[in-house]
């Protein structure tokens, strides 16, 4: 689970869950980022390819600096690459991703994307090429069309609907009386968690971004509704450097690099096969316990 803490002018400000996250987070932050104009101006967005980097990178929340909660942590994402993040409760794991969001600053080395320091991006900028998909998303008491728009509010209706398309959600969309602008939460219609998560796949499609973060569901669906949101990650991953919070062991098998967490470093890193190998090692733990439970 991804937490994230904001202040502006010294007021903390707690999000509940990363959810609502980069869209809302963008309003908070294009707020706090009041640039002079003419560096807005200058700062034409880049668009990326995806290559994402690590280096030496070292983190403690601002909250508890005592606390190293990251540290030497390195790895090279190329553009594509879906990399699995592994490794026991509290090992650092959500902490990387919001690195990757930059709602923090490490404390020591860098994050680099297309080999250029992070920093030298606006937040928006590098966010409008990231989407999450949280594992429990929470939508806003809006219609269905607002919530996969959220990240992309010009989007056309044409646009809404070819997302939610490749997301496997049209069809269920298309069962309620009022389809499309029918209202969720609350006041509305309860959606289960499969179709909130494809409600949150669409969100992501229809932003189209270079770099994606998955936060994968600790809780199993029923096996039809694990079959359309699998499904539906599958294709929203293609072309997309992939960072997956895995627990599936089919998710974490089929990734091109696997990073192992162990209290707060990078302790085992490569292909489920290189991992396997280790018979001592952290990875080759997990996979049988996770074999065992299943
Ligand atoms: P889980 O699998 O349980 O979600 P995780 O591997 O994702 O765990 P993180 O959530 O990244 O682990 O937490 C790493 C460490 O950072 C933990 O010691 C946690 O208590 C601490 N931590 C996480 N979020 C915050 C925060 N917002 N402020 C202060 N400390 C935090």
């Amino acid at each position: 689970t991804i937490f994230v803490g904001a202040s502006i002018g010294g007021l903390p400000i707690q999000y509940a869950q990363i959810q609502k996250a980069i869209g809302a987070t963008e309003r908070v932050f294009d707020l706090i980022d009041e640039e002079p104009e003419i560096i807005e101006e200058e700062s034409s967005p880049q668009p990326i390819h995806g290559k994402l980097n690590f280096k030496n990178l070292k983190f403690a929340y601002p909250t508890r600096p005592e606390l190293t909660v990251l540290k030497n942590i390195s790895f090279e994402a190329s553009e594509g690459e879906t990399v699995a993040i592994v490794g026991p409760s509290g090992a650092g794991k959500s902490t990387i991703a919001s690195l990757i969001l930059r709602f923090y600053e490490p404390q020591e080395g860098q994050m680099l994307l297309d080999d250029i320091p992070a920093s030298e991006f606006t937040l928006h900028d590098l966010r409008s090429q990231m989407a999450i998909v949280p594992q429990d998303i929470l939508l806003f008491g809006g219609t269905i069309k607002e919530n996969i728009a959220y990240g992309k509010p010009e989007a056309t209706n044409e646009e809404i609907l070819e997302a939610a398309k490749k997301a496997n959600a049209h069809d269920f969309i298309m069962s309620f009386p009022e389809q499309y602008e029918t209202i969720v939460g609350e006041r509305g219609v309860q959606l289960s968690g499969g179709q909130r998560q494809r409600v949150a796949i669409a969100r992501a499609v229809l932003k189209n971004p270079k770099i994606l973060i998955l936060d994968e569901a600790t809780s199993s669906l029923d096996s039809e509704s694990e079959k359309l949101v699998q499904e539906a990650l599958d294709h929203l991953m293609k072309g997309r450097t992939s960072f997956v919070i895995a627990h599936r062991l089919s998710t974490i098998k089929n990734a091109d690099q696997i990073l192992v967490l162990e209290n707060g470093e990078i302790i085992e890193k490569g292909t489920h096969a290189d991992l396997l190998e280790k018979e001592n090692g952290l990875y080759h733990k997990l996979i049988q316990l996770q074999m065992e439970l299943n």
